[in-house]
């Protein structure tokens, strides 16, 4: 038996059966990853948007070694050095007086965006939380509740009360939606899992303004574009707004599980001693990893990389787009790409694996990539070559599927 066939066997005996595994994957360098058979793979996944510096990089490797033979967790009944330190690191590039609250998802961190705007909202009696259709704010009961998508609720009934859903990019759509409950807006720059799909500028600018006119919070879900992948720290300073608050997970901490909600001077002493928390939250080794991260990016110049080296692979999958007519649409920036395809988008996944290349095919139609940051010009001209043979691979079979 093969080892992947080991690996798939085991976990299916042993392993609850909510996800769908492809590949085993059992090492990892820079921007590449290699399976059990030994087939290597440039890997544009990069654990959905986590490993932002690639595999096993010799910064990360080092600080969390390091922490891990000084002092690994303390809880939060006592002080540890690095939790500042890396909340500094945080809040000093967002807006004066900003604090952090560090928990270890992205989840848990938008439930602390969730429970931070409740707190605020509850002295004046109003609780209620607009997000966006086509949203994905996570998987516990408030932030499934919080998504825009039927898909992740069905079977969870009764799900908390208190979130109500407008159109992204419609601003019309959210002042409706405003009521005298209302307490915050909720929103992606970039709904990623949602098929990479961009906020207007516009549109955030205008609900910046509205929730100003309103007395509402306003709420980033930074999860997966916070970190540098759009080729700033923040997300939404790509998009020249601030919000009252947001959430980080993913990227912060290169593959290492933290989280964080990062609010601005209106919200950031909401929470007092025993109205919020979490055992893990800011432990010592995660925030070393974190530590690492921005560490890295900031030396190695990297968001200067994200935008030179995003750019040059968005021209390649345009290129690829103007080659095959089932190609839709080619959407993104920064390191986050998707490409909107006609057809079995899971068949074009496979057809990828097999040339050696890792994406996700997202909301049923769209190929996503999201690299490490430090991928290279020739990494994504090699990306891009591996999903031009797929395509056209791909080309052959549907061609051949429908005549
Ligand atoms: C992944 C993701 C989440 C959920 O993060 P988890 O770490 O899986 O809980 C929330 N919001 C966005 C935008 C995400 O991409």
């Amino acid at each position: 038996m093969s080892r992947t066939m080991d690996i798939a066997g085991a976990h299916e005996t042993w392993v609850v059966p909510n996800y769908a595994p492809a590949l085993a994957l059992v090492k990892g360098k820079g921007a590449r990853v290699w399976d059990a058979e030994g087939n290597e793979y440039l890997d544009f996944l990069a654990g959905i948007a986590v490993v932002s510096l690639g595999h096993a990089h010799p910064a990360w490797v080092k600080a969390i070694k390091t922490q891990a033979e000084t002092l690994a967790m303390v809880s939060n009944l006592h002080f540890n050095e690095l939790q500042p330190k890396l909340a500094r690191r945080l809040a000093s590039r967002f807006v004066e007086g900003a604090k952090v609250f560090f928990c270890n998802s992205g989840a848990e961190a938008n439930e602390a965006l969730i429970k931070v705007a409740r707190s605020w909202g509850s002295c004046v009696g109003r609780h209620e939380i607009i997000t966006m259709r086509n949203s994905f704010h996570g998987r516990t009961l408030a932030t499934l509740t919080a998504t825009g998508q039927d898909k992740v609720k069905k079977g969870f009934a009764p799900l908390p009360e208190g979130f109500v859903h407008a159109d992204f990019n419609d601003i019309q759509s959210v002042r409706d939606a405003v009521t005298d409950k209302t307490v915050a807006v909720m929103v992606e720059v970039i709904q990623a899992e949602g098929g990479v799909v961009s906020a207007d500028k516009s549109f955030l600018q205008e609900l910046r303004a509205l929730c100003d006119e309103k007395d509402l919070l306003l709420l980033v879900d930074d999860v997966q574009c916070g970190v540098g992948r759009l080729g700033t720290w923040f997300g939404f300073q790509s998009f020249d707004v601030t919000p009252d608050a947001f959430s980080l997970a993913k990227g912060l901490g290169g593959g290492f599980p933290i989280g964080a909600m990062v609010a601005g001077p209106k919200l950031c002493n909401v929470f007092q001693p025993g109205s919020h928390g979490t055992t893990f939250g800011g432990n010592p080794l995660a925030c070393a990893a974190a530590l690492a991260v921005i560490d890295t990016i900031e030396h190695d110049h990297l968001l200067d990389q994200v935008r030179s080296v995003g750019a040059r692979f968005g021209g390649h999958l345009r290129g690829i787009a103007a080659e095959f007519d089932w190609i839709k649409a080619v959407r993104g920036t920064g390191l986050i790409w998707g490409v909107e395809i006609e057809g079995p988008v899971k068949r074009l996944e496979a057809l990828m694996f097999a040339q050696g290349l890792i994406g996700v095919a997202t909301a049923g139609k769209v190929m996503r990539f999201v690299p490490p940051l430090i991928v290279t010009a020739q990494d994504v001209d090699a990306a891009a070559e591996k999903f031009r043979a797929a395509c056209r691979i791909f080309h052959e079979e549907t061609k051949g599927a429908t005549t």
